[in-house]
């Protein structure tokens, strides 16, 4: 890595104070806390400074508020979730910066935690604005960044204040850069790519970049349809991109040129409705019902995509291959997740999965704990895959 690692912080932090930016920006179903993975995969940098005796900051954001103060988005319900979860004592500021904050922190001590209210509730954030990234830059003598699934974004608490304090990655951004250099920068070869999700358009920077990197491309989800009727086959009912088939055929045509194999569905399961339990069968894909609707992708086709993961080194996976939170069709997800989750396990495959919905799916699956490594990240997952410079992470080679 071309950045300072918290290994290189001095050895005693006794009386420092270190802000940490982490993302606490975690999902809240019911005023619960419905996955605690983010929570929790911060703990390694949490208790690695906590055993240099650092006074530990947090800055975060949380939901969209919109440059001001508001209750709907404060992150005060954390403080308790946090000092449980990380077995430290957990305090809280209710402002990110100024005399009550500085105040706050002065009451630290050494191994200590301070979580500061969310710093969207200043406008200077997403503007990244100098003065409000010195005032954060004030809160402490160092700065870890521990947020990669806030690198994608160029604001106060992830770059502004690189400025005035010197820089660190945290133990989640470094695993998190450590697992996708080996998926796409350094890969073993051959590499294979898994992209489902409703559409081509929102993912298409990310289709061209992964055809020129990966050997195998396996589409699935919605968007497949519309390379499947780019290819001049029928698709009923089925979600469709009808503005994207040249941008499809393109694809298509590119991944050619670029030695990259493209894998569509052979076979599909098509139902009357987008709906759970809805009348459905197995067809072909050249014999598809003018009026069903694919929503999963066929048990030969699953067979296929088995075999080019037994054949792969390196799996790279995002969105899912069908409408998996409608039973029967997560079968497809589940099925090839499992696949590549017992591959991983056999270290026959280096896995590696995030962005969205995804996550979601292949937790769904029960396979997500077997694969090498799982994102936390869903913007800055794709925009990474899209080979786009991260400005989070270029802020800490400063
Ligand atoms: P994305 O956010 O682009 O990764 O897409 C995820 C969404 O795609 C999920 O809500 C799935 O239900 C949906 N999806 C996957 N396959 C299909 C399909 N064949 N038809 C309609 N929606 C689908």
């Amino acid at each position: 890595m071309d950045f300072r690692l918290l290994s290189d912080l001095p050895e005693n932090l006794s009386g420092k104070f270190i802000l940490l930016r982490a993302d606490l920006n975690v999902p809240v179903q019911n005023n619960e806390v419905s996955d605690y993975t983010r929570i929790d995969r911060l703990k390694p940098s949490i208790n690695f400074l906590k055993a240099k005796n650092a006074r530990i900051v947090i800055l975060s954001h949380f939901g969209r508020p919109k440059g001001q103060p508001d209750p709907e988005y404060s992150l005060s319900f954390l403080a308790p979730i946090l000092q449980e979860r990380w077995s430290s004592k957990v305090s809280f500021s209710n402002d990110c910066c100024g005399e009550k904050t500085e105040k706050d922190k002065s009451l630290l001590k050494d191994g200590e935690v301070l979580l500061l209210e969310n710093t969207r509730f200043y406008k200077g954030e997403t503007e990244n604005d100098p003065a409000f990234s010195k005032e954060l830059a004030r809160l402490g003598d160092y700065f870890v960044n521990d947020a990669f699934s806030a690198a994608h974004r160029a604001h106060a608490s992830t770059v502004g204040v690189t400025e005035f304090l010197p820089a660190y990655a945290g133990c989640l951004m470094e695993a998190e850069l450590d697992a996708l250099n080996k998926a796409l920068e350094s890969p073993a070869h051959p590499v294979t790519a898994v992209v489902g999700g409703a559409k081509i358009s929102t993912k298409l920077e990310l289709l061209e970049t992964l055809i020129s990197k990966v050997d195998n491309l396996i589409l699935g989800g919605g968007m497949a349809n519309t390379f499947l009727k780019a290819q001049g086959h029928e698709i009923g009912a089925s979600l469709c991109e009808n503005d994207m088939l040249d941008t499809a055929k393109n694809i298509i045509e590119k991944s050619k040129s670029q030695n990259c194999k493209l894998y569509l569905p052979v076979d599909v399961v098509a139902a009357d409705d987008f709906a759970q339990n809805s009348p459905h069968e197995t067809y072909k894909s050249n014999d598809i019902p003018s009026n069903r609707m694919v929503l999963d992708a066929g048990s030969k086709s699953l067979d296929i995509y088995k075999d080019v993961l037994d054949s792969s080194k390196t799996l790279v996976w995002n969105g899912p291959l069908g409408a998996f939170e409608l039973e029967p069709f997560d079968k497809g997800t589940n099925e090839l997740a499992s696949y590549a989750g017992k591959l991983s396990q056999k270290n026959e495959l280096i896995s590696v999965a995030g962005g969205g919905d995804t996550v979601s799916a292949l937790e769904k699956s029960g396979a997500a704990s077997q694969f090498s490594y799982i994102s936390t990240a869903g913007g800055a997952f794709l925009e990474w895959l899209e080979g786009k410079t991260l400005p989070g992470v270029k802020a800490l080679r400063h």
